[in-house]
């Protein structure tokens, strides 16, 4: 039984990281406008003793919700100010998600305070992520990992310390054999190449990363270089997915509630009442709708809660982290779209944030696995069947 009254303690947390949110609000429409501009010292100064203040509240004794728990709660409150702003300032990249799941208590030490991007992608494919073409070979004279290969589409490839990287320790064997490596950015033989123009989450960086002879310690490797064949579970790096999918889709359910909130509250001001005691017969299809996406919006999130809830309990947690990132994917993209919509004119103005929040949010129903990928695991894993029997 899962229980989500949460303690005192991320309470506290969740306010403090929501009058954060405003404060990255106030400057989100500059980076959005201003794509690859580094943010000012002065603005990460102020975020870096925002995320500190959380933190403490975190550091607090008494009773915790869990980690990853609390990491969805609190990065649905960041991104409500701006999805990609906070990371930075409090070193929360897709990689450190990686290392907080299946890292060992040695190298949590050496790379959890690291600003880690999460590098999957590659020229030749997206979604089909067993098709992974790096290469991780062991030099055994040095005890070292030799990486080579090109990774696309890097979030935070250039703002961060260290790049999880996917490669394969022995193509011939296929899945089994993809492990993550973390890469940090001061090691030889990686280069960043190039740097997208993106449609929203215009205050992240996009790269696309070489590597090239890359020389990393054996140490570097998260969970076992042992190749073995999974029976049922998640193999070798795709026991990551269920731990960053929850984080991915806290990130739209934090864009869709700035909207929604945003929304109702200029409806609000124009007369519009929002009764929860009614029957649907009598209200207005403006009502209607924002409480049937208010409704879609807490499905959601208690689906991404369960999930990072089961992580904590060390459950195995890979169904119900495809259905919170496909949920929430989804929902999030129908919301700010209706959004911009029921905002009228100004909905499409740059004047508002509404435009910016339905570009910024597109992208949880495509990275760490698109919407219809989620939906294949989903589906494969309720009606029993393999990939293979379901592509
Ligand atoms: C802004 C941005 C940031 C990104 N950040 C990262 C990052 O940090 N790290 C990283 O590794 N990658 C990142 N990516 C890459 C992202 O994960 C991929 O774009 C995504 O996995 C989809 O792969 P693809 O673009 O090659 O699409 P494809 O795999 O070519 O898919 C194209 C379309 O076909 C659909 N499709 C594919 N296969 C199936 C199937 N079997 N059944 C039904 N439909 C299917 C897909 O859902 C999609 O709609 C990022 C991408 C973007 C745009």
């Amino acid at each position: 039984m899962i229980d989500f009254s949460f303690t005192p303690k991320t309470l506290k947390a969740k306010k403090t990281a929501r009058e954060g949110a405003e404060y990255l609000k106030s400057i989100s429409r500059y980076y959005d406008d201003h794509e690859h501009e580094e943010v000012k010292p002065e603005e990460i100064n102020r975020m870096k003793e925002d995320s500190a203040n959380t933190n403490k509240i975190m550091a607090e004794p008494g009773p915790n919700d869990g980690g990853f728990l609390t990491m969805v709660v609190l990065n649905e409150e960041q991104s409500s100010g701006d999805p990609m702003l906070g990371g930075a300032a409090s070193n929360m990249g897709l990689g450190n998600a990686a290392i907080g799941a299946v890292a060992t208590p040695d190298q949590k030490a050496r790379f959890g305070h690291l600003y880690c991007a999460m590098a999957i992608t590659e020229p030749g494919f997206g979604s089909d992520t067993a098709a992974v073409s790096t290469t991780a070979k062991l030099d055994t004279a040095t005890n070292e990992w030799i990486l080579n290969g090109e990774k696309i589409f890097v979030t935070a490839g250039k703002r961060c310390e260290a790049v999880v990287v996917w490669a394969t320790v022995d193509k011939s064997k296929g899945r089994a054999a993809i492990k993550s490596f973390v890469v940090e950015k001061f090691r030889k033989g990686i280069t960043l190449t190039k740097l997208e123009h993106k449609l929203g989450i215009r205050a992240s960086d996009t790269a696309s990363i070489l590597l090239e002879d890359c020389r990393i310690p054996f140490d570097n490797i998260l969970g076992s270089p042992e190749v073995k064949a999974a029976k049922g579970g998640q193999v070798g790096a795709f026991a990551t997915f269920d731990a960053t999918r929850p984080i991915v889709a806290s990130m739209a359910l934090g864009v869709a509630r700035a909207a929604l909130d945003f929304t109702k509250g200029k409806l609000e001001e124009a007369g519009i009442t929002f009764p929860y005691d009614r029957g649907i017969h009598s209200l207005s299809a403006v009502q209607k709708e924002i409480l049937d996406m208010e409704a879609n919006l807490d499905a959601a999130r208690l689906l991404v809660w369960q999930s990072a809830a089961m992580l904590d309990k060390a459950l195995r947690n890979s169904l119900e982290s495809s259905m919170g990132k496909s949920k929430a994917g989804r929902a999030a993209t129908l919301i700010c779209q209706r959004c911009v919509a029921l905002l009228g004119p100004l909905g499409y103005s740059r004047e508002l944030l509404a435009e910016k929040w339905m570009r910024d949010c597109k992208i949880n129903d495509i990275f760490e696995g698109t919407g219809q990928i989620q939906m294949l695991i989903v589906c494969r894993q309720i009606l029993g069947f393999t990939r293979d029997q379901l592509k």
